[in-house]
């Protein structure tokens, strides 16, 4: 069973607010994802919290 996690990243083209919905087998992968705003990629380092929560982090491809 997967679990889902609802994560809020800012997107680094535009910065705005988007949610994401994270599979917990995705923690320490990097994945390119569309902005649903302005369509820009960006990449995802999806990161375990020592608490047990999920860090998601959102870069501009090629940076
Ligand atoms: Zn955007």
């Amino acid at each position: 069973m997967n679990t889902l996690e609802e994560v809020e990243i800012s997107c680094p083209a535009c910065g705005e607010g988007i949610s994401l919905l994270i599979d917990c087998c995705d923690l320490g992968q990097q994945y390119v994802e569309d902005c649903p705003v302005c369509c820009a990629p960006m990449v995802l380092t999806v990161q375990p919290e020592p608490d047990g929560d999920i860090r998601v982090e959102a870069s501009r491809e090629g940076d």
